[in-house]
């Protein structure tokens, strides 16, 4: 109960516009929304920096409220998971991901890594392996074109479990991604026991690069402990030229930001990867 009454108000702090009764409306209204379709999956891509190009894609989801307007995740997310809602709603964005990343395949467009985010409640109450087993096998996508997005506070809840979860996952063929990395309180002796493909850099630490010699520092740290343990490191947050220009000298491999784009529905990602960015 108090770590419900905790998230509930982040839930507050996060938006103040909301009000109680708008919020017990939302928390029903949530309900429904994956049956009426109000569920929608936009695309963020994630750039190789040597060249360039576009390589992958992370989703993210969004909620076409019919009264309130496009809502964001984090007005729904923290409500989805007191209410164990992320489970239904979490196997609906790895399908819609798997199925909208071969249908990309089908049309033609370049093989793409799709990335799904992962919440801490759908990783320890629900039997993940099998529904990302199952989700490959209906969709028809190769293992391998799909990421998972785990962030540190799941991995670190209960280590030993969690190692032999991610074993499995890797086994069947997914990547698999430590997210907002730097934020939690991973220590370093597991990192090196989990077996994942990739390290994001939390974009907090990204954001005053240019500024802070601190966060210059620990970006600085965080590519090299990638490069040791032998992951791939993507940088998140990335809005201006210098950021990205930092990362380069320091040899970070990718980024994710508004400097490439912001997340856009499914129907612009062609357009994106034409424009050769
Ligand atoms: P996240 O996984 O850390 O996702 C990155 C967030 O940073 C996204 O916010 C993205 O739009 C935003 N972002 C990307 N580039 C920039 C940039 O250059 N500058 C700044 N300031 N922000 C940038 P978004 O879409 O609002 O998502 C917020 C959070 O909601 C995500 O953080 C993730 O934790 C959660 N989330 C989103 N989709 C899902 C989902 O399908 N399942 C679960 N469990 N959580 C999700
Ligand atoms: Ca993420
Ligand atoms: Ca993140
Ligand atoms: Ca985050």
């Amino acid at each position: 109960a108090k770590t419900s009454g905790q998230s509930v108000h982040r839930f507050f702090a996060a938006d103040m516009s909301v009000g109680v009764a708008e919020r017990l409306r939302l928390e029903s209204d949530l309900r429904w929304a994956l049956q009426r379709n109000e569920l929608v999956l936009h695309y963020q891509p994630q750039v190789d920096i040597a060249s360039g190009r576009i390589i992958g894609f992370e989703s993210l989801l969004r909620w076409r409220h019919p009264e309130l307007g496009m809502l964001m995740p984090d007005s729904f997310i923290p409500l989805a998971e007191e209410s164990r809602l992320i489970l239904p709603i979490g196997t609906w964005v790895m399908e819609e991901a798997c199925r909208q990343n071969r249908a990309w395949q089908h049309e033609g467009l370049p093989p793409l890594v799709v990335a799904v985010n992962l919440s801490a409640v759908q990783f320890h109450e629900h039997d993940i392996v099998s529904i990302v087993a199952r989700t490959l096998a209906a969709s028809g996508l190769e293992p391998c074109w799909l990421e998972l997005e785990i962030t540190e506070g799941v991995v670190m809840q209960e280590p030993e479990r969690v190692i032999r979860v991610l074993q499995e996952l890797r086994d069947l063929g997914v990547r698999l991604s430590i997210d907002d990395f730097g934020t939690g309180y991973s220590s370093l002796s597991y990192l090196k026991r989990f077996p994942i493909d990739k390290i994001k850099i939390d974009k907090s630490f990204v954001r005053d690069l240019d500024r802070s010699a601190g966060d210059a520092a620990i970006v600085r740290m965080v590519i090299a402990i990638a490069g040791e343990l032998e992951h791939k490191v993507i940088a998140e947050g990335v809005e201006t030229e210098a950021q990205l220009e930092f990362l380069r000298q320091h040899n970070c491999l990718e980024y994710q930001g508004y400097l490439c784009s912001q997340a856009v529905p499914a129907d612009k990602v062609s357009h994106l990867l034409g424009r050769g960015s």
